[in-house]
């Protein structure tokens, strides 16, 4: 695969005099097996350019290239959104938003299980992506029953269960402490080396922004890329 390529990506919302230019070409590369950080301050355009990339929004201009898929190209976007949202991209958000009437496995295992695979290896699957994430004892545990950081662990393993090409992370360490922070990157750096997943980790959360290896800045619908520290966890 070739991870995510961006080039050239454009957002107009509205038109006329209340027009709003909220990405101005931006351009951004994240290998297969990379993990990288995209920063900036509130109103830069970090929202527009993940629902752009989660195909939730269709961009003005420019191309985007998913895996060995092109899914824009100046306004030519493939047929199935829908599927491609499923199978090619995982999404990790701020909040976990599990289920709350499905034990932490069949949370893990739903996205398979609707795909088709049958429930035993679906659940097994979770199985192995929870014992991954150190959250394996809770498997029969009900959401409620988890603490912030189990939630998040989890919400991890169903962004992850299909192993897709792409994840896209929105701040998913922010209501986590420094050692929980810095365990949730260990395991998406992990996880990316693992299954060649390229990933975008949205964030201002300066516990964790010295680890990513490049640094992607964003202002005024603009992105500068950046040497990061790479630190190692
Ligand atoms: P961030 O996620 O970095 O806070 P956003 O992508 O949400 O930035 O916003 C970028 C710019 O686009 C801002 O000026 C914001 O006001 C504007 N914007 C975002 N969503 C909409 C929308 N649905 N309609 C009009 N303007 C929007
Ligand atoms: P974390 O740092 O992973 O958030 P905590 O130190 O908060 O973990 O929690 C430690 C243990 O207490 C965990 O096994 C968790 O399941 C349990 N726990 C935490 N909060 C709750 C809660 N609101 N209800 C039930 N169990 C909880």
């Amino acid at each position: 695969g070739t991870g995510i390529r961006i080039e050239g990506l454009r957002k107009r919302y509205g038109s006329g005099d209340t027009a709003v230019d909220a990405l101005q070409g931006v351009e951004l590369q994240v290998a297969p097996g990379e993990v990288i950080g995209l920063v900036g301050p509130s109103g830069s355009g970090k929202s527009t350019l993940l629902k752009c990339l989660g195909a939730v929004i269709d961009p003005t201009a420019g191309r985007i290239v998913l895996g060995d898929e092109v899914i824009y190209d100046n306004g030519w976007q493939v047929r199935d959104l829908r599927a491609l949202r499923r199978d090619r991209i995982g999404f990790v958000f701020q909040a976990p938003y599990l289920i709350p009437f499905l034990d932490v496995t069949d949370n893990v295992a739903l996205l398979p299980m609707l795909a088709g695979v049958p429930n035993q290896e679906a659940r097994k699957r979770a199985r192995e992506l929870l014992a991954a994430l150190e959250v394996e004892h809770r498997a029969k545990a009900m959401p409620a029953q988890l603490s912030g950081g189990e939630q998040q662990r989890v919400a991890i393993a169903r962004g992850l269960i299909n192993r897709p090409p792409v994840v896209l992370a929105d701040e998913p360490t922010a209501p986590l402490d420094s050692q929980r922070a810095l365990g949730v990157i260990r395991i998406l750096n992990d996880m990316a080396q693992q299954y060649q997943t390229a990933v975008i980790v949205v964030t201002h959360d300066e516990k964790i922004i010295p680890t990513f290896k490049r640094i992607y800045h964003i202002r005024d619908g603009v992105t500068h890329e950046e040497e990061g520290e790479g630190r190692v966890i």
